[in-house]
């Protein structure tokens, strides 16, 4: 066993842990990274499942930090696949050396506050005992797979492969008859390419989403070159804006109610044709605070589907038609309307027939049983607080962060939780995350952090912790927020609505990225106010919602 003592203990070696590692050397900071996995990667070293490859733009869907990187290194595809996003986390390892301080094959199953050495006595698997003064997770937003409560799902005779924790060698449908639960994402990502091996494939649709095309393609070499002519102010502008890219479809300045049909329908096709997130995502002022306005959008990718799906039966049930278009994630896809017009395809409407259990043979769904060998379970993630969940983290006075956070999750910033000190959440609920480009957020909440602990440095024993008062002020600032808007109308894992039992409180920061980076920027500037030293702090807080582009 080695060094058991450090300045800093990182939870997690994907995009936030590789990154925060790096920060902390650069400041001079001994660290250790602990990593469950045998290698680095994070999500993208779990989620191997066919067809997983990012929704966001590799060239945005990557580190800032380094220039160098930047200019070294050549995306193959606009929307790279897992396995190049695994290579490149892998070369930023080896590239900065980072490997000499992972810990891998090693799952921390508690945190625990020390008082009297005012630091963080960390437990892992491995039976060893590490002990800093501060703890980082990063331990991811969907990283802890939801497996559905489905009867007799283990007494399925065939395979089940969970698409987020899929098995390495990959899974072999030839002439197998699939069954796909879930139609998210990563349903919507490995469908098709499932489909095209299989004999047959189910899918299981509980609710159908809103998807869009990626227009996936190769990476002209004349297009990356000019884009790395311009990454400084690419990234400038991503962190200035709403979702934390810069390329894209721009927001048109005029409502979509206020649009005449045949120019929106003219706009739609051209934002359907570039592909893409970005174009339907905040495609105009008024589609996520007005329902009228996102159905416009909603109509125009119903038309969509019906074009592509031969089947008008199929067409209908692929039409999502309970939620506005936005509320819960949109879906990027290749091909998947296309895949109903298999032979080889079914889609099984569960409102209709809903799963009754499932048996050795394969799924009883509306009393018919769908006879099959293998068992895909898309059934997303325990979201945002899943990861930190599964870990016992205890803060002052043995407060569990599970019991502290069972009406939803409480955090200053998304940053930090009062009662845990010198700890600190990469991406926490209360952040923007999940809404924007991940890569963007990591990248300001590890040069955040970086921040704080560097205006540390002359002050090795001070006890830096979020105060409850501005852990409420924030906590009610972020679902002030959400309130008005669309994203609290459907049953989306960002209200933590896909796993029975957990409360429904809108966990990440819509404000945007340009406006929360302002606001941690502030808070800062001003000294950090609602942050206490010693238990000690400046109360007065920012007034958070003057930062935001839009009335409150
Ligand atoms: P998800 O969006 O939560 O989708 C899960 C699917 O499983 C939903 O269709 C859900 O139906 C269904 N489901 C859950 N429990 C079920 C049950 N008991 N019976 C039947 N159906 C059930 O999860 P995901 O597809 O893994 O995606 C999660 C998020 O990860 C995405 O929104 C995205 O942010 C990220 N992601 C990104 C990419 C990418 O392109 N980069 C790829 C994959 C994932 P309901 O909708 O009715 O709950």
């Amino acid at each position: 066993m080695g060094k058991s003592n450090f300045d800093v203990i990182v939870v997690g070696a994907g995009f936030a842990g590789l990154y925060m590692l790096y920060k902390l050397r650069e400041l001079g900071l001994s660290a250790c990274v602990l990593e469950k996995a045998d290698d680095v990667g994070g999500t993208w070293y779990w989620n191997r499942y066919p067809g997983a490859r990012c929704d966001i733009e590799s060239v945005e869907y990557s580190y800032s930090f380094s220039p160098e990187l930047e200019q070294e290194w050549e995306w193959s595809e606009r929307y790279a696949s897992q396995p190049e996003i695994l290579r490149y986390l892998q070369h930023v390892a080896n590239r900065f050396d980072l490997r000499r301080d992972i810990r891998f094959n090693t799952t921390v199953t508690r945190a625990r506050w020390q008082e009297k050495e005012a630091g963080w006595q960390v437990d892992t698997d491995q039976g060893d005992t590490l002990t800093a003064r501060f703890c980082i997770f990063g331990t991811g937003c969907l990283s802890s797979p939801n497996r559905p409560n489905i009867p007799g799902l283990d007494n399925f005779g065939g395979d089940i492969f969970v698409t987020g924790l899929w098995p390495h060698d990959g899974v072999d449908f030839t002439g197998k008859r699939v069954a796909v639960i879930g139609t998210g994402s990563s349903g919507i990502q490995s469908i098709p390419v499932i489909a095209r091996q299989a004999q047959h494939v189910a899918v299981f649709q509980r609710t159908p989403n809103f998807v869009v095309p990626a227009q996936n393609r190769p990476l002209e070499d004349h297009e990356q070159a000019e884009i790395k002519l311009t990454y400084r102010d690419l990234r400038e502008q991503a962190r200035h804006s709403i979702g934390g890219v810069a390329r894209g479809a721009a927001p048109s300045p005029r409502p979509a109610l206020a649009t005449p049909p045949e120019d929106l329908r003219r706009e739609l096709d051209e934002r359907w044709e570039f592909g893409g997130l970005g174009g339907f995502l905040n495609s105009h002022p008024d589609t996520v605070f007005d329902e009228k306005a996102a159905d416009c959008i909603a109509a125009y990718l119903r038309m969509r589907v019906r074009g592509i799906v031969q089947d008008p039966a199929t067409a209908e049930l692929l039409c999502p038609t309970t939620y506005p278009v936005g509320s819960k994630r949109l879906c990027v896809d290749i091909g998947y309307f296309e895949t109903f017009n298999r032979d080889n395809v079914t889609l099984v409407d569960l409102h209709a027939y809903p799963i009754d259990r499932i048996t050795e043979k394969g799924v009883v769904a509306g009393g018919d049983l769908h006879d099959v060998d293998i068992i895909v379970l898309a059934t997303g993630f325990d979201a945002m607080t899943g990861a930190l969940g599964r870990i016992d983290i205890r803060g002052r006075d043995d407060q569990a962060l599970a019991d502290k956070w069972s009406a939803g999750p409480r955090t200053y910033l998304g940053l930090m939780a009062a009662g845990f000190p010198n700890m600190f959440t990469i991406t926490g609920p209360g952040s923007p995350s999940v809404i924007s480009n991940m890569v963007t957020s990591i990248e300001q909440h590890v040069d955040w952090i970086g921040g704080l602990l560097a205006d540390l440095h002359d002050a090795p024993q001070t006890v830096i912790e979020a105060m409850p008062e501005a852990e409420e002020v924030w906590t009610a600032h972020v679902t002030a927020v959400a309130e008005p808007t669309i994203f609290m109308q459907a049953n989306s894992w960002y209200l933590g609505a896909n796993v029975p039992g957990k409360p429904r409180v809108f966990m990440p920061y819509i404000g945007g990225v340009g406006t929360y980076r302002a606001i941690c920027e502030a808070v800062a500037a001003q000294g950090y106010p609602g942050f206490a030293r010693d238990g000690k702090g400046k109360a007065a807080l920012p007034d958070f919602f003057s930062f935001l582009p839009m009335p409150a």
